[in-house]
C-alpha cells in the first residue's frame, strides 16, 4: 500500500516496493500521522466515505469533553478501541494508513458510526447524570428541549464560549452568553478602575484561562491515554 496513492487517488492497490520501505510502512501502518486536510483536502469532497468520516469525526470530537468528565470514561473510550485520536479537534484530524485502507476498502465508516451512536446515546439518554446535565438550552428561543453540540444537524456551537444553540435561531456575532460575559467583565473593569484595584481583572483573566485550560487538560489527558495505546499498537502492529 502506497500512502500517496491512498491520499491522492483513494486507491488501496498493493505495489511492489523495496524491503526498507516495506518495513517502514509496516511500522507506520496504525500510527495516525496523515493530515488529509493539509495534504489533499479535496479528498473530503471527492470521496463520499471521506466526506462521511469527516462529519463523523467532527461529531465524535464534540463528545470529547463529555467523555473526559464521565465516570464511565474508560468504558466509553473502550468503544473506540485503539482509535482514541478520533476524538481530536477538527483542526487536528489525523489518519493512519490503516484508517484510510479500512475507510476505502473496509467497513470503518459503518463501525465508527455505531460507536458514535452508542456514545451519543450514553450522553443523551438520561442514565448518566454527569453527561446528561452538560446539555444546553437555546438562549434565543428558550425551548425546554436540551441541546448537545454533537447534534450538528440542528445545533451550532459558539466559537468563543462553546455554548450551543439551534442552527435556525443562532445569529453570528450575537451570542447571548458571550454578550453576558462581556457585560460582566465591563462591569468588573469599571469596579477595578473605581477602586484602583486591578485584582478583579486579573481574576477574570485567570478564570477564563482556567476554563480554556479545562478543555485543554481534558484533551491532554486523553492524549496521554492515546500514547499508551500507541505503544500497544506499535507492539502488535502486524501488517
Ligand atoms: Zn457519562
Ligand atoms: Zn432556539
Ligand atoms: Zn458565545
Amino acid at each position: 500500500m502506497i500512502p500517496a496513492r491512498l491520499i491522492f487517488d483513494g486507491k488501496t492497490k498493493a505495489y511492489r516496493i523495496c524491503k526498507l520501505a516495506h518495513s517502514y510502512l509496516r511500522y507506520m501502518y496504525a500510527i495516525p500521522t496523515i493530515s488529509v486536510s493539509a495534504i489533499n483536502p479535496l479528498l473530503y469532497q471527492k470521496n463520499k466515505r471521506m466526506k462521511i468520516i469527516k462529519v463523523l469525526r467532527s461529531r465524535l470530537s464534540k463528545t470529547r469533553s463529555y467523555i473526559a468528565t464521565c465516570k464511565q470514561k474508560k468504558e466509553l473510550l473502550q468503544l473506540l478501541g485503539d482509535r482514541h485520536y478520533f476524538l481530536a479537534k477538527e483542526d487536528d484530524f489525523l489518519f493512519s494508513i490503516r484508517d484510510l485502507v479500512e475507510i476505502f476498502a473496509g467497513d470503518l465508516v459503518a463501525r465508527m458510526y455505531l460507536v458514535l451512536e452508542k456514545i451519543e446515546d450514553h450522553i443523551t439518554n438520561g442514565q448518566c447524570a454527569i453527561c446528561c446535565n452538560k446539555g444546553f438550552i437555546c438562549e434565543y428561543c428558550s425551548d425546554s428541549r436540551v441541546l448537545y453540540p454533537f447534534q450538528v444537524d440542528h445545533v451550532i456551537q459558539c466559537n468563543k464560549c462553546s455554548a450551543a444553540f439551534h442552527r435556525k435561531c443562532y445569529k453570528e456575532g450575537s451570542c447571548p452568553k458571550c454578550k453576558r460575559v462581556e457585560k460582566r467583565s465591563n462591569k468588573n473593569g469599571d469596579f477595578s478602575r473605581n477602586s484602583n484595584n486591578n485584582n478583579n481583572n486579573n481574576n477574570n483573566n485567570n478564570n477564563n484561562n482556567n476554563n480554556n485550560n479545562k478543555y485543554y487538560n481534558d484533551y491532554n489527558e486523553m492524549n496521554y491515554d492515546d500514547d499508551e495505546d500507541n505503544d500497544e499498537i506499535d507492539n502488535k502492529d502486524g501488517r
